[in-house]
């Protein structure tokens, strides 16, 4: 019988879910997975995913009257099992009310609704922790997945070609919802670059206003090379496409890492408020941190505070142009695909 996974969580967080739901499929078939809209098209084309259902926690499918009627489509389902990656009271919920016999959580969860409570690894990359609700012992350097349709790399290839980009070109992810974790100096990198290379600025429609601030910085750079914007212009899959075509990603601690992570491209992870010892890190043969050591305050908060409490943000601050420049560097990358 197939099993329903519940990962309602951040983007990031659903693409980190991938090898567990490789783990699942490979032992009983592919799995059904409730997650977000937004989320659902890094899942539908999953090949460890036979059916992903939205659940719109916060629009159509929002409060008690949505939750029971997604709970009641899931009952005629008869799931054998349910994993519950998100430690929320609300996918907990849906598991109890929808009579799934076996729900499995981690034990710092919702235990009173669970079946199998699995203890969470307090250390370790998340994709391991993931894991261990499957109790799946860790694969050595696991990254998650993610698969495109053949339509994603056409679409991502012609507005490459559209906006002139030649290979190889770098991209830059500058957003991030978490304020505190956006470094301050990418318009300053992207002027470096075009020195060098065409650039790319990918992210959501959010992250646009900041994108095109940057890209209209180089533009008095004189360079050989120029800059472009995608942000907001392509669906996630076509994102990661373009992520895949770039001979780099320079990205805060923030989605596009983990997309970069799926698409194996080389990635200069710049963190802030945050550390890599969290989890969340990248994990990736040619993959660079670039952070500072020894500042006090740091780490502050396990997302990242929307701004620097102490004002300063010397975190990020203090991480020069030359420093992510330098992470290009080892990467390798810029020679590799020359
Ligand atoms: S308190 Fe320290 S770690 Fe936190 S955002 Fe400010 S500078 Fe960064």
């Amino acid at each position: 019988m197939t099993s329903l996974v519940i990962q309602t969580a951040f983007l990031g967080d659903v693409l980190l879910t991938t090898p567990l739901l490789a783990v699942l499929a490979e032992r009983h078939g592919p799995v059904d997975v409730v997650t977000t809209p937004a989320a659902a098209p890094l899942l539908e084309t999953h090949p460890a995913v036979r059916r992903v259902i939205p659940y719109d926690k916060r629009g159509a499918d929002r409060g008690i009257a949505g939750l029971r009627r997604l709970a009641g489509g899931l009952r005629a389902e008869r799931y054998e099992a349910a994993y519950l990656p998100h430690r929320s009271l609300r996918s907990a919920a849906l598991a109890l009310l929808a009579r799934i016999p076996r729900r499995v959580g981690y034990s710092d969860g919702w235990r009173v609704l669970y079946t199998e409570a699995r203890p969470r690894p307090r250390d370790g990359h998340e994709i391991d922790r993931l894991l261990a609700l499957a109790d799946a012992a860790p694969r050595h350097q696991t990254l998650p997945t993610l698969q495109l349709s053949v339509a994603d790399v056409a679409r991502a290839r012609a507005l490459l070609g559209m906006e002139t980009i030649r290979t190889p070109f770098a991209a830059l992810a500058p957003g991030s919802i978490w304020g505190s974790k956006r470094w301050p100096h990418y318009a300053a990198l992207a002027w470096r670059l075009v020195e060098r290379l065409d650039v790319v600025l990918v992210g959501g429609s959010d992250d646009a206003r900041l994108a095109d601030g940057i890209v209209a910085g180089t533009r008095d750079a004189g360079a050989s090379h120029h800059a472009v914007s995608l942000c907001g212009r392509l669906s996630l899959r076509e994102s990661a496409a373009v992520i895949q075509e770039a001979c780099v990603l320079v990205t805060n601690d923030s989605a596009p890492l983990h997309f970069a992570q799926a698409m194996g491209t080389p990635t200069v992870a710049v963190f802030g408020p945050t550390i890599p010892a969290f989890g969340f890190g990248p994990r990736g043969p040619r993959d660079v941190v670039v952070s500072v050591d020894g500042l006090a305050c740091r780490p502050c908060s396990p997302h990242g505070p929307a701004a620097c409490p102490l004002g300063h943000h010397l975190c990020l601050q203090s991480l020069s142009v030359d420093d992510v420049l330098h992470a290009i560097e080892e990467t390798g990358a810029l020679h590799s695909r020359d």
